[in-house]
């Protein structure tokens, strides 16, 4: 099968996966790795990020292409970053695709880190097989895909399947996009934090279980919210299946149950047996992973 090369660019560290693909078969995970971001100028990262890269394809490669997640907007036809929120300033005009393709000698698709994770999610994770899929991740943001009839909606630049910033509050709480009452707003781990008076979503989720009242509050408060948004999709899309993961949901296993029943009461007309609400399955790799994915379908 013909391999090929995925990275994942975090605020924190990066992640690579190689993944084996042919045909309409299910692909599969060769190898991962995992290096720092670091503090680095961006030009530092992207060398330690083009080395270990190159280190992995010599190791589990060849590979065909490499695909690059990112956390924010890009420009498609130049390869530079338009705006990365979670990484210094310095990122934004950066060629990205560019030099990558020059060290490993292939050709450097990017994407979104959401779409990324949406990708690998449909064809490998917990919505694999699916033809219609609707994928969440809750962390520092809400992030998010979909896929239609078996397609990433990707739109230009990437940039479709923002699910984070539906409004589903006119006037709402500000969100970082600019507008008011996202999801984003409401659903997002600081968001949780604020609400629950903890620091962290583990800490509010375990509190929350242990009785506390604005911890449990505030989980009922994100989980009324997020519900909205998922009903809005599933009303408008019928997916098979809605995956959600990232760091909060993985914090709140809790979270499904309860979040079932108020998509189920959101959304009444939609099969309430037609769809499932999932945790997300290939953990900290699904970005990487999909990342090499689009490397093979996104030029296809
Ligand atoms: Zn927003």
């Amino acid at each position: 099968m013909t391999r090929y090369l995925g990275l994942d660019v975090g605020g924190t560290s990066c992640k690579l996966a190689v993944v084996a693909a042919e045909g309409d078969r299910r692909g599969e995970l060769v190898a991962t790795a995992a290096i720092p971001t670091g503090p680095g100028d961006p030009a530092d990262v992207l060398a330690r990020l083009a080395a270990a890269a190159a280190e992995l394809a010599a190791a589990a490669g060849p590979v065909a292409a490499a695909g690059i997640g990112l956390p924010g907007l890009f420009d498609e036809d130049s390869g530079r970053v338009v705006f990365l929120p979670n990484l210094p300033p310095a990122w934004t005009g950066r060629e990205v695709a560019g030099p990558l393709a020059a060290t490993l000698g292939v050709p450097v698709a990017l994407l979104n880190d959401a779409r990324a994770f949406t990708l690998a999610e449909s064809r490998m994770g917990a919505a694999a097989g699916c033809p219609t899929v609707v994928c969440l991740t809750l962390g520092t943001g809400v992030g998010g895909g979909v896929v239609v009839d078996g397609r990433l909606r990707f739109g230009p630049h990437g940039r479709a399947g923002e699910l984070g910033h539906q409004v589903i509050e006119v006037g709402g709480p500000p969100c970082g996009c600019g507008n008011r009452g996202c999801v984003e707003a409401f659903a997002a781990g600081a968001a949780l934090c604020r609400l629950g008076g903890r620091d962290s979503p583990e800490a509010v989720f375990a509190a929350a279980a242990a009785g506390d009242e604005r911890a449990a509050a505030a989980v009922r408060s994100v989980v009324g919210r997020l519900a909205v948004g998922i009903a809005n999709l599933v009303t408008v899309l019928w997916p098979e299946r809605v995956v959600v993961g990232g760091g909060v949901a993985a914090a709140g296993a809790g979270l499904f149950g309860p979040l079932r029943a108020a998509v189920a009461a959101s959304a009444p007309l939609v099969d309430p047996d037609a769809y499932e609400i999932v945790p997300a399955a290939l953990g900290p790799a699904a970005g990487a992973i999909g990342a090499a994915l689009w490397a093979r379908e996104g030029s296809r």
